[in-house]
């Protein structure tokens, strides 16, 4: 899940490192008010996903109320690489002395951090020059490391302490909140000599969200995640392609852990809490079908009450009225499993007696093997 800048920056504030002043507006009324609280002039920034949002336009200064009107009015309906923005972040101006790039980054082969900082900030990476990087243990930098890489840049004085400090706070984040990217692009020096985050991209591991419900706020609810909490359901939308469907978020979560581990990539997990009945099972199936994603479904059930021979029977109804055409691997335990392995027999679906051979054959299915 990649965060938004006011997003990313919230999560900056939380852990002390320093950001301007600024509130997200969605209305010319918002941008107006939030202006006149802060005080001309005033940086406007499109909130978008995607990134070089400089380059495109999309960060525009506003000396006065007159000029802000025309430019948050232009903002709002811009789109960059196709996308308009959610909300425009109106920003404190800030002066800025020089500007630094500095990074966080997992390095999943390594199962380290490596964080890259450069002190021409502002510009992509790629095109920075005097930039230097450190391998950064999973458990974070340590005030040594931070300190040499500082040194090794040429920093001394306040702008050493100053950067070892936010390198620190960076590293903290990163670990807790298992982030697999945190990027500061500029990291500007004030006046002051301090460092202040004028940007934020921050990306959080989307296999680990489960363990940070804190962070739910900062996902984007799609309409079908909507449309299935009215049903009952918790429904989180992923980019791969199986689905998960369970009772008990903890069951769910795990599953969604074991998948990863096997190679596959989840595309949507679905909690339906409580108890499962031919009906439940039948509605939490319709809601998959409508990500296309999906090539194959995998159905974890437990609990001594659930009779899966009614939960075999909404698979089977889901079949009959071309409601889903991809394969279910189904692990179900309770009561009447025969009868539901009756049921079953013949269909697209399979059923399994662990959810780790389940998990099995659904990854090989949808790798082709
Ligand atoms: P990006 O293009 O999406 O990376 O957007 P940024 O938020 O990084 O802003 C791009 C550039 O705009 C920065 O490198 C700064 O040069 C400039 N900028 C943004 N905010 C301010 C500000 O408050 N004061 C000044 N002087 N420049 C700013
Ligand atoms: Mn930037």
């Amino acid at each position: 899940m990649r965060l938004f800048e006011y997003q990313g920056k919230d999560l900056f504030s939380q852990y002390g490192i320093r950001i301007p002043t600024s509130y997200v507006a969605e209305s010319l009324e918002e941008a107006r008010k939030s202006a006149s609280k802060l005080g001309y002039p005033v940086v406007l920034k499109s909130q978008l996903s995607v990134g070089g949002r400089g380059k495109a336009g999309a960060i525009l200064k506003c000396n006065n109320e007159g000029e802000l009107v025309g430019k948050f009015s232009y903002l709002l309906t811009k789109a960059v690489n196709g996308e308009l923005p959610r909300g425009i972040l109106v920003e404190e101006m800030v002066e800025i002395k020089k500007e630094f790039y500095l990074s966080l980054f997992l390095d999943r082969t390594k199962r380290s951090y490596s964080l890259l900082v450069s002190t021409e900030g502002g510009i992509e990476i790629e095109k920075a020059g005097n930039k230097t990087i450190l391998n950064v243990p999973i458990d974070g930098i340590s005030n040594q490391d931070a300190e040499d890489i500082g040194l090794q840049l040429g920093m001394s004085g306040n702008l050493l302490i100053s950067f070892e400090d936010f390198a620190i706070k960076l590293s903290k984040l990163m670990v807790e909140k298992e982030a697999e990217l945190a990027e500061v692009n500029p990291a500007a020096l004030l006046n002051d000599g301090s460092l202040i985050a004028l940007d934020a991209k921050v990306i959080i591991d989307d296999n680990s969200l489960f363990r940070h419900p804190e962070l739910r706020k900062f996902q984007h609810v799609s309409e079908l995640e909507a449309q299935a909490e009215k049903s009952g359901f918790t429904l989180v939308e992923l980019e791969g392609d199986i689905a998960i469907i369970g009772n008990g978020a903890g069951l769910v979560m795990s599953t969604l852990d074991m998948v990863s581990e096997a190679g596959g990539k989840a595309g949507a997990f679905l909690d339906f809490g409580g108890s499962a009945t031919t009906q439940t099972i039948y509605e939490a199936i319709k809601v998959i079908s409508k990500i296309k994603r999906i090539e194959a479904v995998v159905v974890n059930l437990f609990g001594g009450i659930v009779k899966t021979n009614l939960v075999a029977q909404a698979i089977v109804d889901a079949y009959k009225n071309n409601l889903i055409n991809v394969p279910v691997f189904a692990r179900i335990s309770g009561a009447e499993s025969d009868k539901a392995k009756d049921l079953l027999m013949g269909s697209q679906a399979k059923l399994f007696d662990n959810i780790e051979d389940a998990i099995t054959s659904a990854v090989d299915t949808v790798k082709g093997n």
